[in-house]
This record gives C-alpha cells, sequence and structure tokens, in this order.
C-alpha cells in the first residue's frame, strides 16, 4: 500500500482493485458484502497509515470510476455542483474558481478526493465540507443506494456521520459516490486572487515536497493547537527510524527516510506520552 499512501508506507492489501466504473464498485461492494468478505475504500491515501502487515481484506481504491462533475442552477439563485468521489479535491476547487463560484476555495491544497474530503468533513481556517455540502449519495453493502440530504449529516470536527438507521445499519461499509454542493455565483477575478493567497499561505507553513498526511493529531477542543503543544514539548525534529517530527510543523510527520508504520506509530506514541506528561493534554 505504500504506493498508495501519501506517507509512502504500509504493507500490501490481500486484495487491492481499482474499479473502473461504478457498475464495477457496486457488483465488487456487493460481491464482498454477500461472501463475509471485509473491504476498505480509499480515495488518494492521504489520510490513512497503513500497518506494514499490511491490509486484511480488499482494498478498493475509487481514483478511476466516479470522476464526473455536474451543476445545474437552483430557483434560489445559487448552483448545485454534483461531483462524484473518486474526483480530486484540486480538481473541485478548479473547475469552481474556472466557473465563478464561490465556496470550494477553502479545500484548496487539501490533497486528497471529494469521497475522502466528506467523510473526513475535510477544512481549514477557511471553511469546510460542513459549509458548502447539501447531500450526498452512498452505495450500502447490499447493492441499494441513498441520497441522506445535509439536515440528516451530523457534521464534526473532520469526521462526518449520520444515523445508521438511514443506511440500514451499515456504517463503515458505506461507500460515498458523491456530494452535491450549493455554491455561489461570485467575482472570478475576486475568487481567483483568493485563491493564490490561500495557496501562498499554505505553502509558507507546511513541509512541502516531504511524504505525510497533513497535520497528524486533531486539535485540542481549545487552547494551543496540536502542533504548538508538540513544539512546545521541544520534539520539532526528533525522529524514530525513517519517521520525522517535521521542523517546519510540528504536527507534520513526515517519511524522510524509508520510514515503516512502525516508525511513524512509535513517533506518535512517543508525542502523545510527551505532550500528556508536559501538558496534561490528550
Ligand atoms: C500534505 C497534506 C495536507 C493536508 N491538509 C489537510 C487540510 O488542510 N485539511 C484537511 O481536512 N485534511 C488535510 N489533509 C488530509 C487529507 O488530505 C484529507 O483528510 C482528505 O480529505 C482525505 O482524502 P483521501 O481521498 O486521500 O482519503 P483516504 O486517505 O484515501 O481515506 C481516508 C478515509 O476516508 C475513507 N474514504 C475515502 N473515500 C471514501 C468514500 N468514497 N466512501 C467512504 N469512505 C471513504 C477511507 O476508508 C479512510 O477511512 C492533508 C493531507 C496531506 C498529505
Amino acid at each position: 500500500m505504500s504506493r498508495h499512501t501519501s506517507l509512502r508506507v504500509g504493507g500490501p492489501a490481500e486484495v487491492f482493485v481499482t474499479p473502473e466504473n461504478v457498475e464495477d464498485l457496486e457488483t465488487l461492494v456487493k460481491w464482498s458484502w454477500d461472501r463475509g468478505l471485509s473491504y476498505l475504500i480509499i480515495g488518494r491515501g492521504t489520510n490513512l497509515l497503513v500497518k506494514d502487515n499490511g491490509i486484511h481484506g480488499i482494498a478498493i481504491k475509487l481514483t478511476k470510476c466516479l470522476k464526473k462533475i455536474d451543476q445545474a442552477d437552483t430557483n434560489t439563485g445559487g448552483v448545485m455542483v454534483t461531483a462524484m468521489a473518486g474526483v480530486n479535491l484540486k480538481t473541485l476547487c478548479s473547475y469552481a474558481l474556472k466557473q465563478g463560484l464561490e465556496g470550494m476555495n477553502f479545500a484548496l491544497g487539501i490533497p486528497g478526493t471529494v469521497g475522502g474530503g466528506i467523510i473526513m468533513n475535510a477544512g481549514t481556517s477557511h471553511g469546510s465540507m460542513e459549509n458548502v455540502l447539501n447531500s450526498i449519495d452512498v452505495l450500502l453493502p447490499t447493492g441499494d443506494t441513498r441520497r441522506i440530504k445535509k439536515e440528516a449529516l451530523n457534521f464534526a470536527y473532520r469526521k462526518l456521520s449520520w444515523n445508521p438507521e438511514l443506511t440500514d445499519g451499515h456504517r463503515d461499509q458505506t461507500v460515498i459516490l458523491d456530494g452535491r454542493f450549493f455554491l455561489c455565483p461570485s467575482d472570478p477575478e475576486a475568487l481567483k486572487r483568493m485563491a493564490r493567497e490561500i495557496i501562498r499561505t499554505r505553502k509558507q507553513g507546511q513541509p512541502i515536497g516531504w511524504p505525510s498526511a497533513g497535520c497528524f493529531f486533531k486539535n485540542p477542543a481549545s487552547g494551543k493547537t496540536a502542533g504548538q503543544l508538540i513544539e512546545m514539548a521541544g520534539l520539532k525534529g526528533k525522529s524514530f527510524g525513517g519517521a520525522e517530527i517535521s521542523s517546519k510543523h510540528a504536527n507534520f510527520f513526515i517519511n524522510r527516510h524509508n520510514a515503516s508504520a512502525t516508525d511513524f506509530l512509535a513517533l506518535i506514541d512517543l508525542a502523545e506520552k510527551v505532550v500528556l506528561e508536559k501538558f496534561n493534554v490528550h
């Protein structure tokens, strides 16, 4: 899996499939479920730490199918953009910018897919999926599909959930097929200026060019950020095997040199222990 994760670590999946189209995906998901085989849906693997012994079951990568973006006007002056789960967030942001649609700039620089972004409620200080998502279509392991509207979605910090009854009790095995994003026509030049500024600021603060999974720890509900706590604990630059806590941004753990997942787990353990000891923060 090291070829399919941004951290560049992880042993093999027992089975690895990249469906070519949505029909193949539906068939595979139902086939696996009917036989009691577990599967893990992956997008671009930018929020995954796969262990060195790999993935038990089937890894299903969605980046070849579910690639379309469509739009329709609404009667409230906004535009409903439907982006399928395998679309890169970057592509969706560029699409919105080209169409002069406001709302997606918050996601500029987040490197995953639309599906991964939705399930993680991906976001930045400029906003999150919660601000623009109107509804999602999901595929159940039984092969049925459902639409879940925004009112039924629970958005939390980097986490999306819903009442499992809406998906017949299925949660982890439910596949996000697409999301509908409510965006507003705006001044294209102003949007592009804002986009350039957001990208510039991101590049300044992050260790660009090193394999990572973005920020490793969620920020505490209040007080210092996770990065500030790790930095104050004196852990910037600390390494274990080939994994290192970035000296540019302490919440970025980077693969400096052929790291293993075990190296990253040891570093995570160290950061958790030291921050708990020094600041009593979990
Ligand atoms: C350099 C860098 C910077 C980052 N910056 C940010 C940031 O600013 N803000 C932020 O929020 N995140 C950030 N991230 C983290 C990551 O990019 C996001 O969480 C992203 O949304 C994950 O998308 P993905 O396609 O890579 O998901 P993956 O890593 O492939 O999967 C993540 C999880 O989502 C599930 N999943 C993926 N697709 C689907 C689907 N279609 N249906 C059901 N489940 C699915 C997977 O099973 C897994 O549990 C950053 C990562 C990196 C490497």
